[in-house]
Parts: C-alpha cells; structure tokens; sequence
C-alpha cells in the first residue's frame, strides 16, 4: 500500500477548517535555491510524531490550531 504525502506546496490555500489564508507571501529572490516553485511561504506549521514518521507527519493551522494528516488529506 502506498500513501501519497502532501507537499507544503501544496498548502498555500485556506484551511479548510476556518477558511483563513495559509498564504505567507512570495520567499525572496536570494533564498529560492533552497526551495520550490511557486516559492511562497506558507503559514502552516509543521509537526513531528518519530513514531509515526521520520519527519513531518502533521501540519497545523496557525489560526484555527486544526490538524492535518500529511499522508491521508484532511483528518477530521
Ligand atoms: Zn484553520
């Protein structure tokens, strides 16, 4: 079984919780090398379980505090 992961990419929407912008802005010029395309922030906030995952496993809404599943979408 194999799960696709979520990129931060891919979070620069709203939260589909309280809908609020999880957009931070355009990263600057001199820093894209360490990023990828559209090189925007995004205001998520990343969390780590080790037991679960080595690496981010779940992503938070900085406005709402609601939590994401990185590897099943949405988790209610
Ligand atoms: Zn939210």
């Amino acid at each position: 079984m194999t799960t696709e992961a979520m990129t931060k990419e891919e979070l620069l929407g709203n939260c589909p919780k309280c809908g609020k912008s999880w957009d931070g802005g355009p990263i600057p010029e001199n820093m894209r090398e360490h990023y990828s395309p559209p090189y925007r922030w995004s205001l998520v906030i990343d969390l780590e379980d080790p037991k679960v995952y080595d690496g981010v496993s779940w992503w938070k809404c900085p406005h709402c505090g609601a939590t994401f599943d990185r590897f099943k979408k949405i988790k209610n």
